[in-house]
């Protein structure tokens, strides 16, 4: 995104993580090495983090995401584990070698650091904006970007000069697997299998697949049930092509190419507007997850 002097060097707000996620994990577990697996994005931010900074990392990663796995530096203390399988079996092998002596589980949504990671997105924005956006729009996989973003607009809320109202949280999943849009469509704090129907094969057909988690921190106290209900969130199912089209209209608009998860979000504003979700004078504040 360097058209509009965005650094993130991995290209998606993974990157905002990394960080903190090293720097806590130095501070409790010195000389620990921390595990990361992913189905790329977060992997890939990580070694970028590595390369530039020097902690050590393990990343696991399917096989056939190994394309995303680039650094723009060598990143020379990344040691990289590619395995046969999905991101399930990356996330059982990340499991089995962060339970070895002298490693460290980056311990996913649980782990403050990187939901602060991710809510400094909506910190820059504030302190761009000087006040709390009246909507947050983001596309969610786990959610945790989400999650962050809410705890960060407590702690605005709490300090006072930024306004009182926590914005409206809109999150949006790639159609046709959409776990927590489903099953919050059905008023349901929990994940059914009727939320995933045939979801190896719904999976494949997605156009943003870093959105495939089958298991995020939905139900759970202070997870993406709670967050939208304390914000009177919405939740939005959006189609591949649905993802193009916004794709196309924000890089004609914009200049800015999206990675595709931030496409299904770019989609769902669109959705927002069409429905009257969002007013003309809101303050909208859109979480472009990825591009460059
Ligand atoms: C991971 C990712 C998301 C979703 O983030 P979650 O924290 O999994 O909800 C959105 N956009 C991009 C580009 C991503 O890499």
């Amino acid at each position: 995104m360097a058209e509009r002097d965005a650094f993130v060097k991995s290209c998606t707000f993974k990157e905002f993580e990394a960080p903190p996620t090293f720097l806590r994990a130095a501070e409790r577990a010195r000389g620990k090495v921390l595990v990361v697996a992913s189905a790329g994005n977060t992997a890939r931010a990580f070694s970028q983090t590595s390369s530039t900074s020097g902690f050590p990392l393990v990343a696991v990663v399917p096989k056939d995401c190994l394309h995303r796995m680039w650094t723009t530096e060598p990143a020379n203390n990344v040691f990289l584990i590619a395995v046969k399988g999905d991101y399930t079996d990356a996330i059982k092998v990340g499991e089995k070698i962060a339970s070895l002596e002298g490693m460290l589980a980056e311990g996913g949504t649980r782990n403050v650091a990187r939901r602060d990671g991710l809510g400094v997105v909506l910190l820059d924005a504030v302190f761009t904006v000087r006040e709390l956006p009246d909507h947050y729009f983001q596309a969610v996989g786990s959610g945790t970007g989400a999650i962050g973003v809410f705890e960060a607009a407590l702690r605005l809320i709490s300090d006072g000069r930024f306004g009182a109202r926590l914005p409206r949280l809109h999150l949006s999943q790639n159609l046709p697997f959409a776990p927590m849009f489903r099953a919050w469509r059905r008023g349901s704090r929990e994940i059914a299998e009727e939320d995933m129907p045939n979801a190896e094969d719904s999976i494949k057909r997605m156009y943003a697949d870093v959105l495939s988690n089958k298991n995020p921190p939905y139900s759970v106290r202070g997870g993406v049930y709670d967050v939208l209900s304390s914000t009177s969130g919405l939740m939005y199912g959006v189609t591949n092509r649905e993802c193009i089209e916004a794709e196309k209209l924000f890089e004609g608009t914009e200049g800015i190419d999206l990675d595709p998860a931030a496409a299904v979000c770019v989609a769902s504003l669109f959705q927002a507007v069409e429905r009257s979700f969002v007013k003309e004078e809101d303050k909208i504040l859109l979480n472009v997850t990825g591009g460059g």
